[in-house]
């Protein structure tokens, strides 16, 4: 069957230094963001693989990282709460620093809202992702949770530093800024791990609105 014809194997690159027999590793891929995690094209040609660098049982591959996901995107929603709680508290004290016509950019309502609506948005993520962690440490499947959180997370880490960016004007658009590389790094967060329309795949199917694949 289609899931059971794959299985998770880990190969060693090197030894002594020297990349083993059939691997190459070719150039490195310049992102927009991530820039502490390198991606890059590694070719396998003919490698072998014993079976101790099997991980797990055969043809289990699939399923496991299915059931690592619920994980992954958990992790995502979660470690994702700091940095737009930050991102929005550096702008907040940016805005009251920024002088402009006789007041601080603080001072205008418009900004004001803004950021009192990404506070309220984070937050909801916060209580969501507890939720999701609660149902995990009860052991529970939260396949459903996590997809949600993730969706969720994905969404905020557009609009968080986006709006926030905006609020730095010309600073902002600098590669030094913060926010700025939030803004890029965070971009990820709504494509890595499933896509947000993956989730919204997911959720569809689990609402009964989707029809499954068929076996
Ligand atoms: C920096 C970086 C690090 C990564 N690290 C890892 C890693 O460590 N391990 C790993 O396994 N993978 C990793 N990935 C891969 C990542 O998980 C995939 O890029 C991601 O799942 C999206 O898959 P894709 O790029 O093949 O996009 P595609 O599947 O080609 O999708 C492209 C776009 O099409 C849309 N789309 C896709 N499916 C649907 C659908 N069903 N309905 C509607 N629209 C849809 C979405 O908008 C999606 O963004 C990494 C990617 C990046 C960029």
């Amino acid at each position: 069957p289609i899931h059971k014809n794959k299985s998770l194997v880990m190969v060693p690159m090197r030894e002594n230094g020297k990349l083993l027999p059939g691997i190459e590793v070719g150039k490195k891929i310049k992102k927009i963001g991530m820039n502490s995690s390198d991606t890059g094209l590694i070719y396998f040609d003919e490698v072998r693989v014993p079976q101790r660098y099997r991980i797990g049982a055969e043809g289990q591959g699939f399923i496991y990282q299915m059931q690592q996901f619920q994980e992954e995107r958990l992790w995502c929603a979660a470690s994702t709460l700091q940095s737009l709680t930050n991102c929005i508290q550096w702008t907040v004290e940016w805005a009251q620093e920024r002088k402009l016509f006789g007041s601080t950019l603080a001072d205008q309502q418009w900004v004001q809202f803004k950021l009192a609506e990404l506070k309220a948005e984070v937050e909801s993520l916060r209580a969501l992702t507890y939720q999701a962690c609660e149902h995990y440490v009860a052991g529970e499947d939260v396949t459903e949770w996590a997809t949600m959180a993730k969706l969720k997370a994905g969404r905020l880490n557009r609009t968080v530093p986006d709006t926030c960016l905006q609020f730095w004007g010309g600073m902002g658009f600098t590669w030094e800024n913060k926010v700025s590389r939030m803004y890029r790094d965070g971009r990820l967060a709504s494509i890595g791990g499933g896509a947000d329309e993956v989730m919204l795949g997911i959720l569809a199917k689990m609402m009964g609105i989707a029809k499954r694949p068929q076996k």
